[in-house]
């Protein structure tokens, strides 16, 4: 880094940002939110700089997505090149290359020790549907289990599969039938990973193994709140679903592609999915997303049962390419938990130094912090909400999260510059501390 960052030279957001976000009111629908009303004009691996020419530190990475940087140069180079050549075909009309060399890296790297097969699609929504379509063909049973503070996407099927009601589900419904909840092992706030075990178990036994197609699941919780289960839960689900005829769908769509310091996070609980569900960092940006899993359940579809006009487009597969590169770097998983122990070492001192802190938690680049009352567990929304919101001013871009909105979490790019990760922490740190203890001063 030549010069310190956060560098602002406007308030956030800056007058020419306002000026677009005044615009945008009057063209684009209300529906969609925004975490920090800044327009980009320039990103690197660290940093986003905005239209008013202040430089933000980045530990949002566009939800998980540009985890190789929003600037990566291998993914454009490679992505420009095959702008020289042609931007589409449709790979049920004419095919090509780039496809099949993506599938062939998602066969050989994701979790199981079997044959398998990838499809490959635009939208984790769109890779979470398709599981639930190749599973139902695969066993002829309806029903989807889910369980608690999922979030799985924003199509009518994927609301269902999704816990929280507001904002993804109010006014949407009906939701497609068949999708039964079940709990989760939330360290902070179930109740174990037997009694979820116990009662998934139940809930088979009283809707019958046969009305089951699949149980999705997440290996570490994003939107509900980067929960990493009780341990031997994911192992618990894989016995039970195996012993039920149940295949198990692992949603690594935000987890997954090196985030949690392992290629893909069901790793770290020593499990492979039926089937697993990537997206987001796959693409770096470009729209891709993708199913992998055993040979004999991605073939049970009839020919002509999957596709999209868009799934697979060759920019997002050429992307998909450079992130593999990247991804194959032998320093790249190193430095995501050496991210996890910087992380660690800014904000586990929070825990017992401030009483509405109530967990740090997650694995690698994919850490949070949850506000809570310390007697009651009350969740704190307000405070993270106005710690988040300090942040921005600050020129530190952070996201919350969770069922109760009380989580910051932090997803930096898996290249983030190490200074730069320091200052944002430190940034974050004292934002937290000021905030507290001026509550709790005046308590
Ligand atoms: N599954 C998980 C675990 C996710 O985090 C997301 C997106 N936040 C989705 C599915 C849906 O992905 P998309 O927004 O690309 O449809």
């Amino acid at each position: 880094m030549t010069s310190p960052v956060p560098h602002l030279v406007t308030d956030i957001p800056g007058p020419r940002s306002r000026q677009l976000h005044a615009e945008r009111e009057r063209a684009v629908a209300r529906g969609f939110g925004a975490a920090l009303p800044v327009f980009v004009s320039h990103a690197t691996a660290s940093t986003l700089e905005d239209v008013d020419g202040n430089i933000l530190i980045d530990l949002a990475s566009g939800i998980a997505v540009t985890s190789v940087g929003a600037a990566n140069p291998r993914v454009r180079e490679r992505v420009s090149a095959q702008l020289d050549r042609f931007t589409h075909t449709c790979f049920m009309v004419t095919e090509y290359e780039s496809f099949v060399r993506v599938a062939e890296w998602l066969n050989s790297h994701v979790p199981g020790d079997f044959d398998k097969r990838t499809a490959l699609f635009s939208t984790g929504a769109e890779a979470v549907e398709n599981a639930v379509k190749i599973a139902r063909a695969a066993t002829g049973r309806p029903g989807i289990l889910v369980v608690d503070e999922a979030y799985h996407g924003r199509s009518l099927l994927t609301m269902a599969m999704t816990a929280k009601e507001h904002p993804y589900k109010t006014s949407f419904g009906p939701f497609p039938g068949d999708v039964v909840r079940v709990p989760n092992a939330n360290p902070l706030r179930g109740e174990g990973t037997e009694a979820a075990l116990a009662a998934l178990e139940e809930t088979i036994a009283e809707h019958g193994a046969e009305a089951f197609a699949a149980l999705v699941v997440e290996p570490i919780q994003g939107e509900g709140g980067f929960v990493v289960p009780d341990a031997g839960f994911l192992a618990g689900l894989r016995r039970i679903t195996a012993e039920n005829g149940i295949l198990l769908v692992v949603d690594e769509i935000q987890a997954g592609l090196g985030r949690t310091g392992r290629l893909f996070a069901s790793e770290h609980e020593g499990i492979a999915g039926d089937l697993t569900l990537t997206a987001k960092a796959l693409g770096a940006g470009l729209p891709l997303s993708a199913v992998t899993g055993r040979a004999d359940v991605m073939d049970a579809v009839h020919i002509g049962g999957l596709g999209g006009t868009y799934a697979g487009n060759p920019l997002a597969c050429e992307a998909a390419l450079a992130v593999f590169e990247e991804l194959e770097k032998p320093e790249l998983l190193p430095d995501v938990r050496r991210i996890e122990e910087t992380i660690r070492h800014h904000l586990e001192p929070l825990e017992a130094a401030i009483d509405a802190v109530a967990d740090v938690r997650g694995r690698g680049a994919m850490m949070a912090i949850e506000f809570a009352d310390a007697e009651t567990l009350e969740p704190r929304a307000d405070l993270a909400q106005r710690i988040s919101a300090a942040c921005h001013a600050a020129g530190v871009l952070t996201l919350t999260c969770g069922t109760f909105g009380n989580v910051i979490r932090l997803l930096p790019p898996l290249v983030i510059d190490p200074v730069v990760l320091e200052r944002g922490l430190e940034i974050l740190t004292d934002i937290i501390r000021s905030t507290c203890r001026a509550e709790e001063a005046a308590a």
